[in-house]
């Protein structure tokens, strides 16, 4: 088949390369350039954890991703997958808080993810402060991808493969037609069997009968440098959360620019798809207090740097992979809901499968069926 992709953030990367490998041929259309800053896979950095509460479907396709992360950071440059292990700090450790119920989860694999004391996580990793109630959940599978630098190798690659990448060309209209689906450009319009529709948050504007379900939201991080980079290294620091659900602070050990990334999970508000992605004077406040209250050697660092981002939320944050309302050809795959860049080792075959019509029974929980009304 002739495979039209719109977008190239991690979704449009990992179906164009896995169809690519299926033998289809395969163009990417991207709006801005690769990377596109504005896009959420554009990120610094991001966790790859698979701490998913009793959901043994992101647990399963994670735990798949993983493999295909390390085969692409060994042949791409080794850049972009850490994974140094991730500790979650939780002062509400109880049924129905997500990290106990991984930790429960995790139970029957023996060892897997364990709990550590605080004074063995005071020991090991002096950089936070704990609370003597605090919980500590442990996972060394756990850690992080240099995002950014993934979608530029991965883009690279899809080059190499024979892959066609427009970038810096938005797709103004699709129309599906008897025998196919065409992409309109500003160079005029290209007919494709199927077509891909990976445009992230801007998925409300090119999809308005699935793209009016979603929600961006307006997420925020702040990089400080520490006075001491050894002590916030990869390894001596590892991926962090603290009261993920509560609080949702988390972040990420010294990147190589220098700086270790704050950020926060808690939904913000909700925005236009092209608000200006710039944080906050009172979200750098809040960052500086919550460093201070847990991560004191980093308070006494500089503030250097900080940046927004937008979250696409479906209304229960899964995926959406499924044909849009009322096409045959076209298919729609987004709904990340901040947190799909993980799955960009294996979403691709779910996403590919759905455009070869085959059942996954890995993508039946992300179908649209009756998961957003009318
Ligand atoms: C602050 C933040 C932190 C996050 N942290 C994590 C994390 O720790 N772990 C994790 O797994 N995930 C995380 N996520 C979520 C993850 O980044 C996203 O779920 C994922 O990157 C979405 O990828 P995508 O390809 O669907 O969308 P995008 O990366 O947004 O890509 C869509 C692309 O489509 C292009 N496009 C749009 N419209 C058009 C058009 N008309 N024509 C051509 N091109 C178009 C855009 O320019 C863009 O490049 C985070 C997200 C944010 C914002």
């Amino acid at each position: 088949m002739n495979v039209g992709i719109v977008g190239c953030g991690i979704l449009g990367l990992a179906t164009a390369l896995e169809l690519r490998a299926r033998g289809h041929a395969v163009t990417i259309f991207e709006q801005g350039q690769v990377p596109n800053e504005r896009a959420s896979s554009t990120d610094t950095s991001k966790t790859i954890r698979r701490l998913y509460g009793n959901n043994a479907t992101y647990v399963e396709l994670v735990e798949r991703a993983a493999p295909k992360w390390r085969q692409w950071h060994e042949r791409l440059g080794r850049d972009f997958y850490f994974p140094i292990g991730q500790i979650q700090i939780e002062a509400h450790f109880a049924p129905g808080n997500r990290i106990h119920d991984s930790f429960h989860f995790f139970a029957r694999r023996a060892g897997e993810v364990r709990l550590l004391s605080v004074s063995e996580a005071r020991e090991r990793y002096p950089q936070f402060s704990y609370r003597d109630s605090d919980t500590i959940v442990y996972d060394p599978w756990a850690g992080y991808l240099a995002s950014g630098q993934a979608v530029a190798k991965l883009a690279q690659l899809a080059r190499a493969e024979g892959i066609s990448l427009h970038a810096e060309t938005p797709v103004r209209e699709i129309q599906e037609r008897a025998l196919g689906v065409e992409l309109v450009t500003a160079g005029g319009a290209t007919s494709f069997d199927r077509v891909v529709v990976a445009a992230g948050v801007w998925l409300t504007r090119l999809i308005p009968s699935i793209g009016r379900h979603l929600r961006p939201t307006f997420q925020q991080m702040a990089f400080f440098e520490p006075p001491d980079p050894t002590r916030f290294a990869p390894g001596p620091m590892p991926v962090w959360a603290v009261n993920v659900e509560d609080e949702g602070w988390y972040g990420h050990p010294l990147r190589r620019e220098g700086w270790v990334k704050v950020a926060n999970d808690l939904l913000g508000e909700v925005v236009d798809p092209d608000v200006e992605r710039k944080a906050t004077a009172a979200f750098l406040e809040s960052a500086r207090e919550f460093v201070a209250r847990r991560i004191p050697g980093l308070a006494k660092g500089r503030l250097v740097g900080s940046r927004a981002c937008l979250y696409e939320n479906t209304p229960d944050r899964d995926f959406v992979i499924d044909r849009a309302p009322g096409s045959q050809r076209i298919v729609v795959a987004g709904g990340g809901s901040g947190h799909g860049f993980k799955f960009g080792g294996s979403i691709g075959e779910v996403i590919a499968d759905a455009v070869e019509d085959k059942h996954n029974p890995l993508g039946d929980a992300f179908r649209i069926g009756q998961r957003f009304g009318k």
